[in-house]
C-alpha cells in the first residue's frame, strides 16, 4: 500500500471528550470517525486492525471446533418474550416497530436467537455437543457511551453459544474456551488476567472475565501475586449482596437518610452491609478519582439498579442542583447507582460513627464529613475487600492480594438451562427422555480490543501496535519524494519487503515534509520505519523501532534481510 493512495486522514486535534489515549489516537490517527454518540465508522486503517483481531479470534474459535454462523442483527421481540428477558433487559436494549407495528430489537446479545436456530433442529443427544459462534454487530443503548471504541453503543462482538447434554460436558467446553481465549489474548500480544466474575443480565452460574490490564480500565480486579487467582470486585459485591437477601424497599417510601437518627439509619441499612458497600465504594473510587459515582448498595440486582438510575433520571451530578443532590441521596439510600458521572460521592454507612453517617462530598478537596479523607476511606475499603475476597478463595494459594485496573475484553458463562428451559428447546437423552439443552455462552469485545491494545501499548506520541495487530509492519518513509533517487530506493525496498511477505506501506507523498511523515509514523504506530534520507549518498538508510524509538543505520541491500 502507498500513502498516496490510502485514505488516512490524520489530525493534530483530538475531540474534547477524548480523555483516553486510545480514543485520542484512534481519532487522530484516522482509524475511526464518530457519527453519533457511541457510534463509529471504521476508516481503512481501523478496518485493517479490526479485521486482524477478528481473524485471530476466528482462527482460534475454528481450532476449538466451533462453527461460525451469522444471526440477524434485528431480532423479533417475541423471542425475548419467550425467554422472559423482554422485561429484564432494561434500556440497553433498543426496541422499535416496523410498518406493521410488530416489535423488534437491535441485538444486544443473541442467546434467544441461537436457541431458536438450534431448537427442533437438534433433537438427539447424539448430535451434541455443538458450538455456534458469530462475529457480528451488537447494539446496546449504553447510558454513558464513552471512551471511543471502549464503550460504544454499536460495537463488534464475537459471541459463541454451546449446547450440551450434560453439565460435565458444558464444563469441559467452558474450560476449552478459557484456554482458547488465553491463546487469543496472548497472540494479540496483550497482558491479561482471567478473573471470577458476576454474570449480570446474561445470567447462569459460573462466569469468568478476561481483563486486559491497563490503568484506564473501568473495572477493578483483585489479583493474587503468587497464583492465578483473580476476581472482579463486582463479583465480590454481588456475592455479599446475595448472602444478605434484603427486602426491597419501595422507592417512594424512603426518606432521605440524613434526616434520620443514627438508630433509624442503622435499622434502615441493616447491619451486615459493611463489606458489600465498601466494595462499591472501592469501585466508585477507582472508577475515576475526580468523578465519583453516587451510590449505595442494598441487595440490589441489575433491574433495581436500572430503576434507581431511571428514578434520578440519570442526571449528571456534575452540574446538579442542591435539590437533585438531595434526590440522589434519597435514591442512594435505596440501592446502588453505579457509573453516574458525578463529582458527588454519597456514602451512607452504618459503620461510620456519629451522626454524620450520610456523607456528601462535592469533590475530592471538599468533603462534608468528619474524620475521613479519600485515602483513609480507600484503606478501609481495601482491607475489607480483602476480607470479602478471602471468603471467596479456596482457589487462591493464600498469597498477597492486590487491586489493579482491567478492561473487560471477554466474558464466558455457564448458562445451564436458563434459556433452553424457558424457550422449550429440548433434546432426547439416551433413555428417550426430553431434556432442555445445557448451554454455555462466550463473548469477546472485538472492537473494544482495538482500543485495549492501544491502552496497553502507547506513548505520548501515539499508538504502538503489537506485531499481530499492526495495520502494516513497516512504514517506508521517503524523506523527500521529489528526489528521484530516494523515491526509487523507497520503491525498491517496498517491493522487496512485500515480496518477502512483510506488510509494508510506502510513504511516497510528494508534498508532505519529512517531519510530517515521521509524526504520522509515530502517531499511527507501525512497528518499524525505514527512513530513506541524506545518508543514501553512502548507501545507508535508517531503521526506527517505534516502541523504543531507537534508530540504527543499515546498508540499503540489507534492509529486507534484517526485517524479515
Ligand atoms: P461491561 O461490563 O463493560 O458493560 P458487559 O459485561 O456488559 O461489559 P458482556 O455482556 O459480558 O458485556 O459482553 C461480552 C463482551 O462484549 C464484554 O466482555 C466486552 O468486551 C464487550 N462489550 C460489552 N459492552 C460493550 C460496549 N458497550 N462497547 C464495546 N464492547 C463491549
Ligand atoms: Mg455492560
Ligand atoms: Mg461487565
Ligand atoms: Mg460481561
Amino acid at each position: 500500500m502507498k500513502f498516496s493512495k490510502f485514505f488516512m486522514p490524520t489530525t493534530k486535534e483530538a475531540p474534547k471528550d477524548a480523555t483516553l489515549p486510545s480514543h485520542q489516537y484512534l481519532i487522530r490517527g484516522g482509524f475511526i470517525a464518530q457519527t453519533g454518540a457511541g457510534i463509529y465508522d471504521f476508516m481503512p486503517l481501523g478496518k485493517i486492525v479490526l479485521e486482524k483481531i477478528r481473524a485471530i479470534v476466528k482462527e482460534e474459535m475454528d481450532n476449538a471446533g466451533a462453527n461460525e454462523v451469522q444471526l440477524g442483527f434485528v431480532t423479533p421481540l417475541s423471542l425475548w418474550e419467550e425467554s422472559g428477558r423482554s422485561n429484564t433487559m432494561g434500556h440497553e436494549m433498543l426496541r422499535f416497530k416496523d410498518r406493521k407495528n410488530s416489535d423488534f430489537v437491535l441485538s444486544p446479545t443473541n442467546e434467544e436467537a441461537v436457541v431458536n436456530m438450534v431448537k427442533n433442529r437438534i433433537t438427539s443427544y447424539k448430535d451434541l455437543p455443538v458450538h455456534l459462534y458469530q462475529i457480528n454487530t451488537k447494539f446496546r443503548d449504553e447510558a454513558r457511551p464513552r471512551f471511543g471504541l471502549m464503550r460504544g453503543r454499536e460495537f463488534l462482538m464475537k459471541d459463541g453459544y454451546s449446547f450440551h447434554s450434560s453439565e460435565e460436558d458444558l464444563i469441559r467446553e467452558f474450560n476449552l474456551m478459557e484456554a482458547t481465549y488465553k491463546k487469543i489474548y496472548t497472540k494479540l500480544g496483550l497482558e491479561f488476567r482471567v478473573v471470577n466474575a458476576d454474570s449480570g443480565a446474561i445470567g447462569g452460574s459460573g462466569s469468568k472475565e478476561f481483563h486486559v490490564l491497563a490503568n484506564s480500565g473501568e473495572d477493578t480486579i483483585v489479583v493474587c501475586d503468587s497464583c492465578d487467582y483473580g476476581a472482579n470486585i463486582e463479583a465480590a459485591v454481588r456475592k455479599a449482596n446475595k448472602k444478605e437477601k434484603l427486602p426491597t424497599i419501595p422507592l417512594e417510601k424512603v426518606e432521605t437518610p440524613n434526616q434520620k437518627s443514627i438508630e433509624e439509619v442503622n435499622s434502615f441499612l441493616g447491619t451486615d452491609s459493611y463489606y458489600s458497600m465498601k466494595a462499591v465504594i472501592k469501585k466508585a473510587i477507582y472508577e475515576d478519582k475526580t468523578k465519583i459515582a453516587v451510590f449505595f448498595v442494598r441487595g440490589c440486582d441489575e433491574l433495581e439498579e436500572t430503576k434507581a438510575v431511571n428514578a434520578v433520571g440519570a442526571i449528571d451530578l456534575e452540574d446538579a442542583s442542591e435539590d437533585e443532590i438531595e434526590k440522589a441521596g434519597l435514591v442512594a439510600g435505596y440501592c446502588g447507582i453505579l457509573n453516574i458521572t458525578s463529582n458527588v460521592l454519597v456514602v451512607v454507612d452504618s459503620e461510620l460513627e456519629g451522626e454524620n453517617n450520610l456523607v456528601i462530598g462535592a469533590n475530592e478537596e471538599n468533603y462534608h464529613y468528619k474524620g475521613f479523607d479519600l485515602t483513609t476511606l480507600e484503606n478501609v475499603v481495601y482491607k475489607d475487600l480483602v476480607a470479602v475476597q478471602e471468603g471467596d478463595i479456596c482457589a487462591c494459594c493464600g498469597g498477597k492480594l492486590s487491586y489493579t485496573k482491567g478492561i473487560e475484553a471477554g466474558h464466558i458463562f455457564q448458562l445451564g438451562t436458563k434459556y433452553s428451559a424457558a424457550m422449550n428447546a429440548n433434546f432426547l437423552d439416551e433413555n428417550g427422555k426430553a431434556k432442555p439443552f445445557v448451554m454455555g455462552c462466550y463473548g469477546i469485545g472485538v472492537s473494544r480490543l482495538v482500543a485495549a491494545v492501544i491502552e496497553q501499548n502507547h506513548d505520548e506520541k501515539g499508538c504502538i501496535w503489537t506485531k499481530e495487530t499492526a495495520p502494516f509492519m513497516v512504514d517506508i518513509i521517503v524523506s523527500n519524494s521529489k528526489k528521484e533517487e530516494e523515491a526509487q530506493i523507497g520503491e525498491k525496498i517496498y517491493n522487496e519487503l512485500k515480496a518477502s511477505g512483510v506488510e509494508t506501506i510506502l510513504d511516497d507523498r510528494i508534498n508532505a515534509r519529512f517531519g510530517f511523515k515521521m509524526s504520522d509514523f509515530e502517531l499511527i504506530g507501525f512497528p518499524f520505519a525505514v527512513v530513506i534520507g541524506k545518508r543514501l549518498e553512502d548507501g545507508m538508510v535508517e531503521i526506527v523501532n517505534r516502541k523504543t524509538l531507537e534508530k540504527f543505520e543499515i546498508e540499503v541491500e540489507n534492509v529486507t534481510k534484517k526485517i524479515v
